[in-house]
Parts: C-alpha cells; sequence; structure tokens
C-alpha cells in the first residue's frame, strides 16, 4: 500500500464499534473495569485512550515503528523521549536543533545530571570525535531550522550504531511523508505533531515513534509516569490532519518550489536555502534520504532594514512563529524563535538580521509571489 492510502486505510480509519469513519473523542478519564480479576485495556487515560491510541498507532505505522506514543506538544515529546536517560549519561545534540530542544539541552536536562553537547551534523568526522565511553544517545533534526542545513542520516547513524548509540530524529520539517528515519536505522523519530501533522494551526501535540520492544517500554514507562499526554479532543485533531497529510504537503512543497525559484531570481534577496534548489549543499544528500524538500525555505534579504520592511508589509502571509499549517507563515528568526539564543552564538549561526523564513500554505501561489514582491 502507498503512503497516500495509508493515510485514509491504515485500520484506524473505522470504529470497530460503530463502523463510524471517523474515530470518536473518547472524552473520558477512567474506564469501567468489568470484571475484577481481569486487566481490561483501558482503565484510566493517562496510561491509555481509545482516541490517542488510534493516533498513536497510526503514527507508528507511518514512520514504520513498533510503538507510538502522542504527548501534549512537540516539547512534551522531547523532553520525555530525554527522559528516558540517567543522571551522567552523555547525549550529542546537533547544533542548530529546534529553540525549544536547545533550551532543555542547556537548562533543564543538564540541571538533572544529563551531560549534553553540542556537534556540528553536517559534519560526521566531528561526530566520531565527540563520542565518549558515556555517549548514549544523538539527537538529530534534518533539514535543520531555519537555514535548512542537511544532515546525511546514513553516516551518522553508521558510526552511532558501531558504538551503540541510540539514534533520535527530530523529523517535523518533513513528516512521515516525506522522509521515515526509522528506515535508515534511528531508533526514535519525534514530531512537534503541531506543524505538518496537525496542519491546520489549531493544535498543539507531540508524537514518538520507537523501534523495538525495550525502547518502546521505556517511552511508554515515561508517556505513563511523567503523565504529559495528549488528550481525546487533540488527538482526533491530528487523526484528523493526518489524512490530509499528502495532498497539503504535495501542494505546500510546490509552491516553496516555485517561491524558491522566484525569490533567488530577486535583486533584493541575497540568497535561499531550499533543498530543492540545485545548489543547496546538501541537495544530494537530502535526496538520498527524503522523498520531498519539503514546505519551509528561508532566505537572506540584501539588508536589515528591507527584512524589517518585508515583516511589516506582507499581508496574505500570517507574521507568526509556527509552521507546517493551512497558511503561509513568515517569521523573523533573529526576534522570534532564535530570540532566545545569545546574539554572538546566533550570528555564528547564521541566523542574522536580514533572515526570513517562510512556511508554504495552501494560498495560490500568484496571490503569494506579488504580497512578497510587494513587501519587497
Ligand atoms: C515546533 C517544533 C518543536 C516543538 O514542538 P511544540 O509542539 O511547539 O512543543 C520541536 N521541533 C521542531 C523542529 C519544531 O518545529
Amino acid at each position: 500500500m502507498k503512503f497516500g492510502t495509508k493515510l485514509i486505510h491504515n485500520g484506524n480509519s473505522i470504529d470497530k464499534n460503530t463502523g463510524a469513519l471517523s474515530i470518536p473523542i473518547y472524552q473520558v478519564s477512567t474506564f469501567h473495569r468489568f470484571q475484577l480479576d481481569k486487566e481490561s485495556e483501558f482503565d484510566y487515560s493517562r496510561s491509555g485512550n481509545p482516541t490517542r491510541k488510534a493516533l498513536e498507532e497510526t503514527i507508528a505505522l507511518l514512520e514504520g515503528g513498533d510503538g507510538g506514543y502522542a504527548f501534549s506538544s512537540g516539547m512534551a515529546a522531547t523532553s520525555s523521549v530525554l527522559s528516558i536517560f540517567s543522571k551522567g549519561d552523555h547525549i550529542l545534540v546537533c547544533e542548530d536543533v529546534y529553540g525549544g530542544t536547545y533550551r532543555v539541552s542547556t537548562g533543564l536536562f543538564p540541571r538533572l545530571g544529563l551531560d549534553i553537547s553540542f556537534f556540528d551534523a553536517s559534519n560526521p568526522e566531528q561526530f566520531k570525535n565527540k563520542i565518549t565511553s558515556k555517549t548514549k544517545a544523538v539527537f538529530l533534526e534534518t533539514p535543520s531550522n531555519p537555514l535548512m542545513k542537511i544532515t546525511d542520516l546514513v553516516s551518522i547513524i553508521k558510526i552511532a550504531k558501531e558504538y551503540n548509540i541510540i539514534i533520535i530524529v527530530d523529523n517535523t520539517f518533513m513528516s512521515p511523508y516525506l522522509q521515515r528515519p526509522i528506515e535508515f536505522g534511528a531508533d526514535i523519530v519525534i514530531h512537534s505533531a503541531t506543524k505538518f501533522i496537525g496542519g491546520h494551526s489549531d493544535v498543539i501535540g507531540g508524537l514518538v515513534v520507537v523501534k523495538g520492544e525495550e525502547l518502546s517500554q521505556k517511552v511508554y514507562s515515561v508517556q505513563n509516569g511523567f503523565g504529559a499526554v495528549l488528550g481525546p479532543q487533540d488527538s482526533w485533531l491530528l487523526l484528523r490532519g493526518l489524512k490530509t497529510l499528502k495532498v497539503r504537503m504535495d501542494f505546500q512543497q510546490q509552491s516553496a518550489m516555485k517561491l524558491a525559484n522566484w525569490l533567488e531570481g530577486h535583486k533584493k534577496v541575497l540568497k535561499v536555502f531550499y533543498p530543492g534548489l540545485k545548489e543547496h549543499p546538501g541537495r544530494d544528500i537530502h535526496f538520498s534520504q527524503s522523498d520531498g524538500a519539503g514546505a519551509v525555505l528561508s532566505f537572506l534579504t540584501e539588508s536589515k532594514d528591507l527584512a524589517l520592511n518585508f515583516m511589516k508589509n506582507v499581508k496574505t502571509a500570517a507574521v507568526a512563529v509556527s509552521l507546517g499549517g493551512v497558511e503561509t507563515i513568515v517569521s523573523y528568526p533573529a526576534m522570534m524563535s532564535h530570540a532566545a539564543i545569545p546574539e554572538s552564538e546566533r550570528l555564528k549561526l547564521g541566523i542574522t538580521y536580514n533572515l526570513i523564513r517562510v512556511s508554504l500554505g495552501l494560498e495560490d501561489i500568484e496571490d503569494l509571489i506579488s504580497d512578497f514582491e510587494n513587501a519587497l
């Protein structure tokens, strides 16, 4: 079965009790125990809920993993995954990781005893040199945000396997439609389902998919123990969002390609970062591990003033921090998503004051281009 069909027919699309073509929202906290001496599948919604379970099984199937787990946000998913490790464990995190992941990797988890350090994931040699006898996991994100740098998953995973290191990939930007890291040997995949999976800018949620029973049990134990679970209503919204993932992404990435080409030809644009462009340095690696370039790009304007003016004058696109919705969203990383990173660090990472990020929505591209033309 191909991916688009799987989104619609996956064993979790029809309610087995009634035949309803949508899994009902089981808005319930606890379940009647019919037989005292026999455990039933559901007893309490933190431990398991039928709507959440349908979502969890669906995402596990789509990513090719053994266990799926839904959390109250992408960061709850990430933090719960990091919570399977113990004091003294060393974790290597790629340098230009999502801002929230950076925050818990430098604040919360070091405070609790995890030893977290950063490395340039575009350089597999550097990864190898940073591994110690305590290294238990590597945390990757590709393409990176907001500069769309590509990590060679196969090379990093090969090295990690040699050292028995758990491979975690934040797959938010690609979604399982375009990239399935477990197929390349990753152990854990994380999504901010707030983005492409939900797809409508109306829900905050996180998903984790795990390969292997033992590791799945560890993640489940944190999900149930720590308890940052996704509610039934939000689980249902994600199930609904998933059904149109393919058609949305197909359209959105077509628009991204058109916009990238148009921006490249604009005299006030210095550079466009999009893996679909021929000049993108990570293009070949990206397409060896992904089925498309995705719907997020960023670009450099001639000057800071021009970038600020653009942000002020853009009309069709929303100015917001999120991405992956049906509406085109532009953001200004230096003052928005990456404002928390100290300026010197930020500039070193290439997040300069003339950088703008765009997440393509479902508007007609002609309208977006004329909006961008005006704003530039
Ligand atoms: C948004 C995002 C997150 C965090 O997800 P939330 O749902 O906002 O908690 C993590 N990783 C990436 C790549 C993201 O874009």
